[in-house]
Parts: C-alpha cells; sequence; structure tokens
C-alpha cells in the first residue's frame, strides 16, 4: 500500500491511513506500506535549498529533500502502534534501497527485502520511506518529484508482493486530470504503454517510472482513492484503476484516444542563428547531456541566410524548468563552441499531449488536435509525436482550455459532470 502526500497530509489524515492498513492487515494480508510526505513538504524543503544557493549541489539537496518521508514513515509506525497494530518503520538507507548517485533523480538497482521478509514473517506492518535510497558509497539519495510510487512498486517487485495499491485524492486514473476537466471519465483499466506514455507527458498521477518498472517486472499497480469511510469496498474488488497488459484489455473497451494529459514544468529555450554546419547540434546538446539535463521536445528551424555569407538557423527545445538555470549556465560556458547569436527563454509555456494506442491504426489524431486549438485561436510553438502520442507547446495561460477542448473534440467527456 502506497500513501500519497494529500493521504498522509497531518495526524488525523495519518490516523485514517493507519486504519485502512488495520483493516487490509486483518484481511489477512501481509502489508508493507510506502509513505509519502506531507502534502507541500517536499516543495517546501525544496525552497529552503533553492533560497540557500540557486546551483546547490544535489547531494545535499537530497539530504534536505528526504527528510519528508522521514517523518511520516515514523508518524504512522507510531498510528499503527497505537491501534494495536504492530508496526516499524525501515529508512531508506536501513534496509537498503540501493541507488546509483544520479543525484535528486536517482535510480534504484537492488533492495535487500531480508529485513523487510523477517518483519512481515512476525507479523508486523513494515512501514518505508518512498522517495529515497542510499548510493554505493552511502549517500543519501532521491528518487525524483513524485518518487514514492517508484519506491512502492519497486519495493513491491522485490516482495513479490500479489499488488501494488497507490492510495491517492483521486479514486483512480481519468481521462485527463479530474480537477481541470470535470466531465473526465475514470479508467477501469489502462495498458502499462498507455499509462507510461500519459505519465511521462504530466498526468502525474503516477511518477513515470514507477510505471515503467510495473512493465518490466510485471507487477500489478492499482490506484485507488485513500479519502473513503470505513464501509469502502476491500482493495481486493478492485475499485480503483489496474494497471494492465494490453491482453487485459477487451477490444470492446479500447478507445481511439485515452487520455489527455498537461505538463507545465517544462521551459523553451531558443538559441538564434546557430550555423548551419555537421556537428552544431551535438555542440548545444553535449553540455546539457553532461549536466544530466533531459531534453524534451527540439525544433530545428528551416536554415536562413543571415547576414553574412555562412547560413544560420535557429534550435528552439524544452528543457525542465528546474533545470533551467542549469541550462542557460551550461549553454553559456559552451557559447563560444556552439557559436550562438542570442539565448531566448520562456517559462510560461505548457505541453498539451494527447495519448492513446489506437492511433497507430487510425489516421487524423494530430489533425483533430490542430483544427481543435487553431478553432479557439490558441497558437501552436512545437510539435512532438510518438507512436502513441502527440504533444504540442503552447502559452500557459491556454492550458486549461486547450485540455477542455480536446477532451470534447476526441469525445471522452462523460455524460454527466461527474
Ligand atoms: P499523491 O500525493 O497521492 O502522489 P499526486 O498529486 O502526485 O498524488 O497525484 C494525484 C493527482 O494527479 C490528482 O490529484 C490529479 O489532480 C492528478 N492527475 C493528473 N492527471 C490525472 C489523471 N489522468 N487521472 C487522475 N489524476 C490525475
Ligand atoms: N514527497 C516527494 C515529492 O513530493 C515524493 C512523492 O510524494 O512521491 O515529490
Ligand atoms: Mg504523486
Amino acid at each position: 500500500m502506497k500513501f500519497g502526500g494529500t493521504s498522509m497530509a497531518g495526524i488525523e489524515r495519518i490516523r485514517s491511513v493507519a486504519a485502512r492498513v488495520k483493516r487490509e492487515a486483518a484481511a489477512g494480508n501481509q502489508v508493507a506500506v510506502v509513505v509519502s510526505a506531507m502534502a507541500g513538504e517536499t516543495d517546501r524543503l525544496v525552497g529552503f535549498c533553492r533560497e540557500a544557493s540557486p546551483l546547490y549541489d544535489p547531494r545535499e539537496y537530497d539530504v534536505v529533500v528526504a527528510a519528508g518521508e522521514q517523518i511520516t514513515s515514523g508518524l504512522l509506525a507510531i498510528a499503527l502502534q497505537a491501534i494495536g497494530v504492530p508496526a516499524r518503520s525501515w529508512l531508506g538507507w536501513q534496509l537498503p534501497i540501493n541507488t546509483d548517485d544520479a543525484f535528486a533523480k536517482a535510480r534504484i538497482g537492488t533492495i535487500d527485502t531480508a529485513a523487510l521478509d523477517a518483519s512481515l514473517a512476525a507479523g508486523e506492518v513494515a512501514v518505508i520511506p518512498g522517495f529515497q535510497g542510499v548510493s554505493a558509497d552511502g549517500r543519501i539519495t532521491t528518487l525524483g518529484r513524485g518518487g514514492s510510487d517508484t519506491s512502492a512498486v519497486a519495493v513491491a517487485a522485490a516482495m513479490k508482493a500479489d499488488r501494488c495499491d497507490i492510495y491517492t485524492d483521486v479514486d483512480g486514473v481519468y481521462t485527463t486530470d479530474p480537477r481541470i476537466v470535470p466531465r473526465a471519465r475514470k479508467l477501469a483499466k489502462v495498458t502499462y504503454e498507455e499509462m507510461l506514455e500519459l505519465a511521462s507527458v504530466g498526468a502525474k498521477v503516477l511518477q513515470t517510472r514507477s510505471v515503467g518498472l510495473a512493465m518490466k517486472e510485471k507487477v500489478r499497480v492499482q490506484v485507488l482513492s485513500s479519502f473513503t469511510g470505513d464501509d469502502a469496498p476491500m482493495a481486493d474488488t478492485l475499485p480503483g484503476t489496474m494497471i494492465v497488459g494490453e491482453e487485459e484489455i477487451e477490444d470492446v473497451e479500447r478507445q481511439l484516444i485515452t487520455g489527455i494529459a498537461h505538463d507545465k514544468n517544462e521551459a523553451k529555450i531558443t538559441l538564434t542563428s546557430v550555423p548551419d554546419k555537421p556537428g552544431s547540434v551535438a555542440s548545444i546538446f553535449e553540455p546539457l547531456a553532461a549536466a544530466n539535463i533531459n531534453v524534451d521536445m527540439i525544433i530545428q528551424n528551416i536554415a536562413h541566410r543571415s547576414s553574412g555569407s555562412t547560413s544560420a538557423t535557429d534550435v528552439t527545445f524544452t528543457v525542465p524548468s528546474a533545470d533551467l538555470p542549469r541550462s542557460i549556465e551550461a549553454l553559456n560556458q559552451a557559447r563560444e563552441a556552439i557559436g550562438f547569436g542570442e539565448l531566448i527563454h520562456d517559462t510560461r509555456v505548457a505541453k498539451i499531449s494527447v495519448v492513446g494506442v489506437g492511433m497507430r491504426s487510425h489516421a487524423g489524431v494530430a489533425s483533430t488536435m490542430f483544427t481543435t486549438l487553431g478553432a479557439r485561436g490558441i497558437n501552436i510553438q512545437a510539435i512532438s509525436t510518438s507512436e502513441i502520442k502527440v504533444s504540442v507547446l503552447i502559452h500557459e495561460d491556454e492550458t486549461e482550455l486547450a485540455v477542455r477542448v480536446l477532451h470534447t473534440a476526441y469525445g471522452l467527456d462523460a455524460e454527466e459532470a461527474a
């Protein structure tokens, strides 16, 4: 069982999580619980790091931000003990949960489950802070924002759990963020592949890596609500959304478009007047790669004659907003080698994506998207596609409108407002 930040926000809620865990244990299940920090806490800790220095050392950032989950894991163990459930917490370094040393976005390698297995066998509930691990040289690491989902799937895989239930503040995965579109529909099932794509383009209900890991390790994942009373259906009756293999979806359940996601956490960078010659693009992206910065959308405009005699081109791409200061620094340091004119950046952009395996066999998905946005006067600044996804970059202020009109255009609206 994994509980997210809203579910852990305050002692009252932690008590209700404890009651939920007790109910599952009383039904005869052995339970390991992975917890997030209280809602808002990780943001607060990140804020302290930025305030201390905008170019903070990621190793020390991890020491700071991992603290939120340490607190909630201890509190849940206390709350469980208080209602007669034997429980103890196991911090990332105590198990250990081994990760690589990509601080602030570390990947889990192996998890030693010996202590967990023994704890469960002795009738205890094991409480594990999400989001954290330990590097080979013993330093605290964190897994990237939203990483508790990945901790939960990794623990479930390592312990060979029957299921990994992700309890959150919505009762499943919807056709789009139900906070933006009240007419979004809850999906009973969604394939690993589509969930992976949805998560990677901004549906933050599950961290992308958690879905990739679940797919690879064949972990059965269910997303369900933690905000239900004692009379709620048991998790075994699958009241939420199951993430399943494609073979588990009946033909009649298949949709052309499964969902729409948005992401406001990208920033757009344009380098003007880049020399149009072999190796030019490499000279831009090598320093970014070396700084461990993920580049997403890339467009290179048609070469044009600049004032001189050599041809030049503008290169536009997006990076995570959080990495913008470091990106600018890396690019300015490589300015001579790249030979660009100006560096223009814009954080007021949003990426809107439509996802569905149906687009493999159906034409016209992208054109519906462009027509729908055009009719609303929404300008498209960049486009990228994959086999099962089309993404566009637009002005941030138009996010909600774009998601709503696309949701309607692809026939995803529920009959009645939820
Ligand atoms: P937690 O703290 O439990 O990890 P998150 O805030 O990370 O919760 O994720 C849950 C949120 O994901 C929901 O409150 C919802 O606003 C958002 N969300 C975005 N896209 C979707 C979607 N397609 N279906 C359900 N929720 C979504
Ligand atoms: N607390 C971490 C975050 O806010 C991890 C998580 O909640 O999944 O990103
Ligand atoms: Mg989350």
